[in-house]
């Protein structure tokens, strides 16, 4: 087979006629693989099973804190302490926070919405309307948060180094009802991209007509790396204080995928005000979160330097998962010129962009194979992806073998609703 678009109707008509023959052969081993969600294998699980072990002898902590009762309605110093280094933040700019980050997010958007931000004249739910920026493909949950909320999403193109700066400049300087934007700075959901320090410094300096506009930075794979070099994203704390904006942003992370989804510990840091701010309204949200658990984290993680030599193993168990995606991927379609797709260094995704108007049709075919993939168009706002054409292909839960099979069903699935498209 060579370049699709080469050939003529004819030969397409004869290449599709084997395709469904190769499909029903698949059909028929009824399959049943799930590559729908980013979720830590159970071999990736394993690595934190000494976080279950910790002995009640050292259920206390700094400050003579017995973890068993009510308090720290920010957190343990120590967990706080973690969260620092690994955000390169102060101990005094972070929340601790639940089991999940995305929680912490919902919860600072739907406060925002009700009581406003530091810097707002009125709760952003009593304006006309409230708008984000949403930079995508992106996570889908940042836009349910959206959706739910009634704020109206703006898409906006990822480049290789990060969101479409001179449209996010000319948007926020022109419209007040444009509150916020969604970043994942760092092994981007689903592209890998890292952002660039100029995207960083641009983020933090631009003018923005709503006084109120907050960057919800969500660091989810800041320590995800998938190769020796690790990708350096700059301190955007830093660089929103340097640029006279240190309210601007709130920053997100947790654990989930450093030990347990779903039963790790979240952490959001921002300037020393906004903290107090947020505080003031927690205390009444809550009496304080899990300090057993943080206790848990604390003994298992560590620091940072252990962090990195856990995240190694865990790269060691993923990364060739990764490498088979796509080294299938390059042998079945590089040469047909109908797909591109990510090399990720880190992050837990590939991020695969067929011919326009096929994603959809590629899903569907795949489904009917017995392959589940995240839905066509949920790494756009709405669910609606403009050029239908984004798959986000996620690695890490299957074993190599299931994988294998999946991905090149998925290579079936895409040269069939490639030749469809072209031969309308
Ligand atoms: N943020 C991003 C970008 C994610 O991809 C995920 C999970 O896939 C989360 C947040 C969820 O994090 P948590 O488990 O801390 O809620």
């Amino acid at each position: 087979m060579s370049d699709l678009r080469s050939l003529s109707k004819e030969e397409l008509i004869v290449l599709y006629s084997k395709l469904e023959k190769d499909f029903q052969r698949i059909k028929d081993k009824n399959l049943s693989l799930d590559m729908s969600r980013g979720k830590p294998s159970p071999e990736q699980l394993d690595l934190s099973l000494d976080l279950l072990t910790i002995s009640s002898d050292s259920l206390h902590v700094l400050e003579e804190i017995d973890v068993r009762n009510y308090g720290s309605l920010d957190g343990l110093l120590e967990t706080k302490q973690l969260f620092a280094e690994i955000l390169q933040v102060n101990t005094s700019e972070v929340i601790i926070g639940g089991n999940s980050s995305l929680n912490m997010m919902y919860d600072t958007v739907s406060r925002a919405l009700l009581h406003g931000v530091i810097d707002s004249n009125i709760p952003w739910a009593k304006e006309e309307k409230v708008k984000f920026l949403c930079p995508s493909p992106g996570y889908d949950r940042h836009f349910a948060i959206c959706e739910l909320l009634n704020i109206e999403m703006i898409t906006i193109e990822m480049l290789d180094d990060g969101p479409d700066m001179d449209k996010i400049e000319e948007l926020v300087k022109e419209d007040k009802y444009i509150k916020g934007i969604w970043c994942i700075p760092k092994y981007s959901n689903p592209d890998g991209t890292t952002y660039s320090d100029e995207v960083v410094d641009r983020l933090a300096k631009m003018k923005t007509k709503a006084p109120d506009f907050k960057v919800f930075w969500d660091d989810a794979y800041t320590v995800h790396h998938l190769t020796d070099k690790p990708s350096q994203l700059k301190n955007m704390l830093q660089a929103c204080k340097d640029a006279g904006n240190p309210n601007r942003v709130f920053i997100f992370a947790s654990t989930s995928k450093i030990t347990f989804p779903g039963s790790g510990v979240s952490a959001m840091a921002s300037s020393e005000e906004n903290i107090h701010f947020i505080k003031k309204q927690l205390v009444i949200q809550t009496i304080g979160p899990d300090k057993i658990n943080q206790l848990r984290h604390v003994h298992f993680l560590k620091d940072l330097e252990n962090i990195e030599q856990h995240m190694k193993k865990q790269a060691e168990i993923i990364k060739p998962k990764f490498d088979m995606v796509t080294t299938i991927l390059e042998s079945q379609l590089s040469h047909l010129n109908i797909a591109s797709w990510s090399n990720p260094k880190g992050g837990y995704f590939i991020s695969l962009n067929t011919l326009d108007d096929c994603a959809k049709e590629t899903v569907k075919l795949a489904a009917e194979a017995g392959v589940t993939l995240t839905n066509a168009g949920a790494t756009f706002p709405y669910g609606k992806d403009p050029r239908d054409r984004n798959i986000r292909i996620a690695p890490t839960f299957p074993s190599l073998t299931e994988l294998k099979t999946a991905i090149e069903v998925l290579c079936v699935c895409i040269k069939m609703a490639s030749i469809k498209k072209l031969l309308k």
